[in-house]
């Protein structure tokens, strides 16, 4: 079977794209290295540099790999970016999806596998979050992620095209080769594993107030390795459908801190700062659904683990992919 992922040069794509090459998938990879690396890109697959927006390059690149599935990873990502430049994250994360769905009905492409985010819940009624709760974004990149999963409900309806939604709750930690690089980096463990190798001087605190035990944010961190076991899975369910995927466990910002410390054996000095705009203060997954209908067992339960990972694979790339 081969798999064609758009986003396979970023964080999450790439080391999805490893997983689907170590269980025997062919790959193509899409991406315009705009947040990817080219060196990100798993040397087992095939590499198509081209830009979603494009519509002619996503239709021509299907049309000369001939893929049975499409997992689409390329996005904005960044919420606070979002409450920036909103147009942004409409033109990147819809228009491209429009591009992209339109290309695999031409070129008859039956199942489509989606990243979407905890984000598209917004300020949830009660936690955990299953599937059932209302979606409420609060910022224009959850909002353009639940644009494209009420989308794709019409498309799967309409066109039989078998979609299946992934929700992820914080990805985290890396595989031996593939890690956390991004340009800009607003992620908390990395920004924190920064500090600890000694090239940030500290890491700020967004937010102290919150109705939390400790007053800092909890978030569900889930290894990319188990988001990217969730991927393949999906592609063998028959029905298109929705999931949660986290660990169903939280961890606060200084947790997460006090982690770090303890896995780098380095002091993090912090900063406590105001609240970041658009930061819910707890977001953690009920993802039973995914267990029972996916058969999905996350490996990495616990944030030690988590972070000991990304820690090992930024101490061996100081200066991540190097470009
Ligand atoms: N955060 C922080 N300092 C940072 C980066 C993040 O305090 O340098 C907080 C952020 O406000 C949020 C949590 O850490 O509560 C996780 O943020 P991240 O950006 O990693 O992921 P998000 O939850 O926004 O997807």
């Amino acid at each position: 079977m081969k798999v064609f992922v758009t986003g396979g040069a970023g964080y999450i794509g790439s080391v999805c794209v490893e997983h689907l090459l170590d269980n025997g998938y062919a790959v193509v990879v899409f991406d315009n290295l705009s947040e990817g690396h080219r060196a990100a890109v798993d040397p087992r697959a095939e590499f198509i540099e081209g830009d979603l927006r494009d519509a002619d390059s996503i239709e021509t690149a299907l049309g000369d790999t001939h893929p049975d599935a499409v997992m689409h990873f390329a996005a904005s990502a960044l919420v606070g970016e979002s409450m920036k430049n909103p147009s942004k994250y409409f033109r990147n994360n819809v228009v491209s999806a429009v591009n992209l769905l339109e290309a695999m009905i031409h070129k008859q492409i039956g199942c489509l596998v989606f990243s979407s985010t905890c984000a598209t819940f917004g300020i949830p009624d009660r936690m955990p979050l299953d599937e059932t709760q209302p979606q409420r974004p609060i910022n224009p990149y959850g909002e353009s992620k639940l644009m494209v999963e009420k989308m794709l409900r019409w498309y799967s309806q309409l066109h039989e095209m078998k979609c299946v939604v992934l929700r992820y709750f914080n990805a985290s930690g890396a595989s031996h080769r593939y890690g956390e690089d991004h340009r800009i980096e607003t992620h908390l463990i990395p920004n924190v594993l920064k500090v600890a190798l000694g090239q940030k001087d500290h890491v700020e605190i967004f937010g102290t107030d919150y109705e939390t035990p400790d007053g800092t944010c909890v978030r569900d961190y889930i290894h990319i390795a188990d988001l990217a076991q969730a991927h393949r899975l999906a592609l063998s369910i028959r029905e298109s459908d929705f999931f949660n995927l986290g660990t169903g466990g939280g961890n606060s910002v200084r947790e997460v801190i006090g982690c770090c410390e303890r896995v780098s054996g380095k002091t993090i000095k912090v900063l406590e700062s105001p609240r970041r705009p658009g930061d819910p203060a707890r977001l953690v997954a009920d993802s039973r659904k995914a267990r029972e209908i996916l058969g999905w067992k996350p490996a990495f339960q616990d944030i030690e683990k988590i972070v000991q990972s990304a820690w090992e694979w930024h101490c061996t790339h100081p200066n991540g992919y190097g470009d």
